[in-house]
């Protein structure tokens, strides 16, 4: 990655992407925000997902079948780009090394809003990766700081939710991609329940690879799209409040006659 990036620092970039979205491990984007990124490629954004780590520290498979795993999820999610920044699992510290890495990819793909986990989560690589990422989204916008290619700040940074869940600032409808953001899902085969196979394998048990894993995060995605009237729906959370030219328009009713939030009323 830092050889890469050596060669590409300062090149021209032709088309920033839209979206970024950053994960601590391989399987991360998938899970949280695949089904927006889905949705977004299929309306004609120029989507990216960067993984911090290869996920070695984790329990099943290793960093070569999880590399190849990433790069069959991305086809099935449409992702323009896919970088792996190479930071050592279980050590995404805010080091200056670290934060000049995400500060690179991002000036080099110059996405107009990223995706990054919410700051309160149960796995601390998640939490040291908002953390990171939001740091280095500001910096990369300073021009003192110096890597060979033109300074760069994000036009947004949006929190996806993890475990511990939130009240968003706005939910995506992913009913129409929630079956391909869940196929993304499975192509990472190594971390999944795969039934009988699994068995005769005699693979060890995690949190993801139990059979309940991925219901639970099918109910994650209804009970967040329920709030907005919608089968399945993907949340996100921004610390700034959201500006609004025209409000009247903003709430209109959908054409099927749905409200955009449904919200209990008193
Ligand atoms: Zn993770």
């Amino acid at each position: 990655m830092r050889q890469r990036d050596k060669t590409r620092a300062g090149a021209e970039i032709k088309q920033p992407l839209d979206v970024m979205a950053f994960g601590a491990h391989p399987d991360d984007v998938e899970l949280l925000v695949g089904g927006t990124l889905a949705k977004l490629a299929k309306q004609g954004y120029r989507t990216g997902a960067v993984d911090l780590t290869r996920g070695e520290l984790g329990t099943r498979g290793t960093e070569e079948i999880r590399a190849k795993e990433s790069a069959a999820a991305s086809e099935i999610l449409k992702l323009s780009v896919r970088e792996n920044l190479g930071i050592p699992d279980g050590h995404i510290e805010k080091s200056q090394d670290h934060i000049l890495r995400v500060i690179r990819v991002l000036r080099q793909y110059r996405p107009r809003l990223i995706m990054i986990p919410h700051w309160e989560e149960r796995h601390c690589d998640h939490v040291h990766t908002s953390e990171l990422v939001a740091e280095a989204a500001f910096y990369a916008g300073l021009k003192k700081i110096e890597t060979g290619q033109e300074s760069f700040r994000p036009f947004r940074v949006l929190y996806y939710v993890g475990r511990m869940g939130f009240r968003p600032s706005f939910i995506v409808d992913v009913s129409e991609t929630f079956d391909t953001k869940m196929k993304a899902v499975r192509a990472h085969q190594s971390q999944f329940h795969r039934g009988q196979e699994e068995a005769k394998a005699g693979e060890a048990q995690t949190f993801i690879s139990s059979v309940y894993a991925l219901e639970v995060f099918e109910t994650m995605a209804k009970y967040y799209g329920a709030m907005i009237g919608a089968k399945y729906g993907e949340p996100y959370l921004m610390r700034e409040a959201v500006e609004l030219a025209d409000p009247v328009a903003f709430f209109r009713e959908f054409p099927d006659g749905r409200l955009p939030h449904l919200f209990p009323t008193p």
